[in-house]
């Protein structure tokens, strides 16, 4: 009956908690955010060890919510790669990045490869492959300066069609990073199997590397692996001279971290770039 109806509506909204409703909010929130283009994408350099120039720069998405503000992607990328909505949210953010990179070559900076987060969800996609292929043709972006940061876990699933999907990303000439490298499940057989350019290490290993030992052992062991691979390896989280000088005395080749830049909204980031180029 209507008034049964009505009971378990009640019953299931006292139920529901506080965690459940925000999250329904923030998807609904979210599907409007993709309709209504409220992201923006911020840039934070890679430098490298020898002499800090900017070799490359990593893209990172921000969401400005016409209420709640800054919205960080550590609470709303869970939530759009629970509902799917990362597919499309993950596309825009790829040909924003390349389209961007472009614009900066037009506009006489070098061409240096952007990096761009791919959630698992998105490289699972079957037309993946063919996606990046058309983001590249439609932008006009050269594949060389594009780079994908693939997580661990994405990389060492060794699923058929997750590794023809590497290979087929390999064929087009894009780079491929292992990001967060040290906090998944690897295998190190299958690193070397892996069609993949650089390592990024963990900025967890990073945060207590002058004082903690095992940090510190961890860090020298991926360094290591990365060199004797011949893979480059970024150390990401790097926030103060000592875990900088750490790291140059370990042989990391580059660094990212809020000591060389935070992320930087486009203008900003060029420049700081320019201001960089011209020292
Ligand atoms: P991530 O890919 O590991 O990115 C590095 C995070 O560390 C970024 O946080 C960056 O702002 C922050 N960071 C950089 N330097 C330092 C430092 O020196 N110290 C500290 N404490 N933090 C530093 P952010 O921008 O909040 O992004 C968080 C995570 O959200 C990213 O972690 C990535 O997993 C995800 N994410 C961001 N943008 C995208 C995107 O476009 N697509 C996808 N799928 N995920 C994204
Ligand atoms: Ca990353
Ligand atoms: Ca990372
Ligand atoms: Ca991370």
């Amino acid at each position: 009956s209507k008034d049964e109806g009505r009971n378990n509506y009640a019953f299931f909204r006292t139920e529901m908690n506080e965690r459940v409703l925000e999250r329904m909010q923030l998807e609904n929130a979210l599907r409007n955010a993709l309709r209504e283009e409220q992201f923006e994408l911020h840039y934070q350099p890679q430098v490298d060890s020898a002499n800090q120039s900017i070799v490359g720069f990593e893209a990172l998405v921000r969401w400005h919510h016409p209420q709640q503000g800054m919205i960080s992607p550590a609470r709303f990328i869970p939530v759009a790669e629970e509902t799917g909505l990362i597919v499309q949210l993950g596309d825009w953010v790829l040909n924003e990045a390349c389209r961007q990179n472009l614009a900066w070559q037009a506009a006489g900076l070098p061409p240096i490869p952007v990096a761009v987060n791919i959630s698992p969800l998105q490289f699972r996609q079957s037309e993946f492959a063919a996606t990046v292929a058309r983001v590249l043709a439609h932008t006009g972006l050269p594949p060389e300066c594009l780079e994908l940061e693939l997580t661990e876990g994405v990389m060492m699933d060794a699923a058929e069609r997750n590794i023809e999907t590497l290979r087929r990303l390999r064929a087009l000439g894009v780079k491929l990073s292992i990001d967060d490298f040290g906090t998944g499940y690897s295998s190190l057989a299958y690193l070397k199997r892996l069609p993949i350019d650089t390592l990024k290490i963990d900025q967890a290993f990073v945060r207590d590397v002058v004082d903690d030992t095992d940090d510190a052992a961890i860090i020298t062991t991926i360094i290591g692996l990365a060199n004797n691979m011949r893979l480059r390896v970024v150390a990401e989280g790097v926030e103060n001279e000592s875990q900088m000088r750490f790291l140059i005395a370990g042989g990391c080749g580059f660094q990212q971290g809020y000591l060389f830049s935070r992320p930087l909204p486009g203008a900003e980031f060029e420049s700081f770039w320019r201001r960089r180029l011209s020292n």
